[in-house]
C-alpha cells in the first residue's frame, strides 16, 4: 500500500520545516492542514542562535530578521525593586554560532516565510482544509484518513509524521499518550504598542522579573511589547475576559497615567507533559505534538524546529536505503533534550521566578548574580539557555 512519499500532518513551523528538509532532498511530500490557512494567532515569537542557523538553511533568516527584532541580550529582574539581577549578552556566543542573537519574530510570519519557500518544491504539496482523522500502517506503509470539503479520503505514504500540536490526532490515533501534568494557574499574554523601553531604564527586549506574588516577563517583537502574567486558578471567567483585568495587570507592571492598548490578548493553558516514545511502526511525532512545556525559557517551538531537523535527516538516510530502525536514533536523541533540559529548564525557570521562601529567593537571585558576573559563568549559562548544548550533546547519542 506504500506510495512514494512521506505524508506530514499540521502546517506549523515544525511541520512545515520538516516538509521542506524532505522536499529539499527530492522526497515526495503530502502535508496535510486541518484549518483554511495558516494559522494566524500570536504564539510563540522567539527563535535561538541554532535555530536561526536551520531556518537559514531554509532561506528565511534574513527575512525574519530584516522583519523581525535582533535581541542581543535578555535580563533577569527582580519585580519587587526593578533592580537588574543579571544581564546576559549573546555576543558572547560569536565563536560558537553564525547568529549570536536572538531574533523576535512572531510564528505566523515564520510559518509563512517557510511556507513561501515550499513553493519552490514541486515535490511538496500542501492541502488545507484537509483534517486528519485516523491511521493505520502495516510493514509496507501508512494510510491517512483525512475529511476534506470534497468528502473522506485515505493518502497513502511510506511515513507519517505527526506534527499536528498539543492535542495531535495522530498520536492519539497510534495510541501514544503523553506523560506529564498541566499547571492549575494559567498564562495570559498582553500585547500593547506602548514602548516600555522608553520607561524603564535599560530594559532589554527579554525581560524576566522574579516575584512571589506576581512573577512576569516581557519581550518585544515589532511595533510591540509581550507581557505574560500568571492568572489566578481562582479568577472566573467573567474576569479573565475583562479588560479590567488587563488594565490592572499592565498598569500593576508599570503604571501610567492613561490607559494601555491591549492588541492582543491570548489566555493559555500550559502544560509539562512528553510522550514515552516518538516512534510506533511507521508514524514519529515531532513538535508540540511529541513534548509541551511552559514557555520561560521560549524553548518549545525551538525544540519542535530542532525536532524537525533530525527527523527530516533520520527519514532521508532511510529514504535512501538504511535499515528502518534508525528511526529510534531519533526518539533516542531528541527526547532526552526534552526531559532533561527543556522540561527540567522549564520548570526551573518557572519556580526561581515565582520562588516564595524568602530565604531560598534570595539564594537564587544571589547565584544568578553570581552568574552574570563571572565571564565564565555566564558564558556557559548563555550557551545553554541558547539550546547549543543540547544540539551537542544529543549528536553524541547513537
Ligand atoms: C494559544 C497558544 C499560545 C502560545 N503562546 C506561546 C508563547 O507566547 N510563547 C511560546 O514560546 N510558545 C507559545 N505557545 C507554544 C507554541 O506556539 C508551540 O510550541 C508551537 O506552535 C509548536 O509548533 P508545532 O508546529 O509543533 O505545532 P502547532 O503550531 O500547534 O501546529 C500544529 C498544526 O497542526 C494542525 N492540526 C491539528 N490537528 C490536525 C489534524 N487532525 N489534521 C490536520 N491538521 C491538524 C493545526 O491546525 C496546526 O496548524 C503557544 C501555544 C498556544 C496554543
Amino acid at each position: 500500500m506504500a506510495a512514494g512519499r512521506i505524508l506530514i500532518v499540521g502546517a506549523g513551523p515544525v511541520g512545515l520545516v520538516l516538509a521542506y528538509r524532505l522536499g529539499a532532498a527530492g522526497i515526495a511530500v503530502t502535508l496535510v492542514e486541518a484549518l483554511p490557512d495558516l494559522a494566524e494567532d500570536l504564539r510563540a515569537s522567539t527563535f535561538h542562535p541554532p535555530t536561526m542557523e536551520m531556518l537559514d538553511e531554509i532561506g528565511i533568516a534574513q527575512r525574519m530578521i530584516e522583519t523581525g527584532i535582533v535581541a542581543a541580550t535578555f535580563q533577569y529582574r527582580d519585580r519587587r525593586d526593578g533592580s537588574i539581577v543579571g544581564e546576559f549578552d549573546y555576543g558572547m556566543l560569536r565563536d560558537d554560532t553564525r547568529f549570536p542573537f536572538r531574533v523576535q519574530c512572531e510564528q505566523f510570519k515564520v510559518a509563512r516565510y517557510i511556507h513561501d519557500r515550499l513553493q519552490t518544491l514541486p515535490n511538496v504539496t500542501v492541502r488545507f482544509s484537509t483534517r486528519a482523522t485516523s491511521v493505520r500502517q502495516d510493514a509496507d506503509g501508512v494510510v491517512l484518513s483525512v475529511e476534506t470539503p470534497a468528502g473522506p479520503e485515505e493518502l497513502t505514504g511510506r511515513y507519517l509524521v505527526g506534527a499536528d500540536g498539543a492535542n495531535s490526532a495522530v498520536r492519539a490515533a497510534v495510541g501514544i499518550e503523553m506523560e506529564g501534568f498541566t499547571w492549575p494557574e494559567r498564562f495570559l499574554v498582553l500585547s500593547t504598542p506602548f514602548d516600555f523601553a522608553t520607561a524603564i531604564e535599560r530594559l532589554a527586549p527579554v525581560t524576566y522579573y522574579a516575584d512571589p506574588d506576581e512573577w512576569c516577563f516581557c519581550l518585544r517583537v515589532p511595533g510591540l511589547w509581550r507581557v505574560m502574567f500568571p492568572v489566578k486558578t481562582e479568577t472566573t471567567e467573567d474576569t479573565l475576559a475583562s479588560s479590567e483585568l488587563a488594565q490592572q495587570l499592565l498598569q500593576g507592571f508599570f503604571a501610567r497615567t492613561t490607559p494601555y492598548d491591549v492588541q492582543h490578548r491570548t489566555l493559555y493553558r500550559v502544560h509539562q507533559r512528553i510522550a514515552p516514545d516518538y516512534r510506533r511502526g511507521r508514524v514519529l511525532l515531532a513538535g508540540d505534538a511529541a513534548h509541551l512545556n511552559n514557555p520561560l525559557g521560549g524553548m518549545g517551538l525551538n525544540s519542535g524546529i530542532h525536532d524537525a531537523a533530525n527527523l527530516a535527516d533520520t527519514l532521508i538516510e532511510v529514504w535512501r536505503g538504511a535499515d528502518d530502525a534508525l528511526l529510534d536514533r531519533y526518539t533516542r536523541q531528541r527526547r532526552p533534550v526534552a526531559v532533561n533540559h527543556v522540561d527540567a529548564q522549564s520548570k526551573r525557570n518557572k519556580a526561581f521566578l515565582e520562588e516564595r521562601d524568602p530565604a531560598v529567593r534570595r539564594q537564587r537571585l544571589d547565584e544568578f548574580r553570581r552568574i552574570a558576573e563571572d565571564p565564565k559563568a555566564a558564558y556557559l549559562y548563555v550557551r545553554q539557555t541558547a539550546m547549543i548544548d543540547t544540539l551537542r550533546q544529543a549528536a553524541t547519542l547513537t
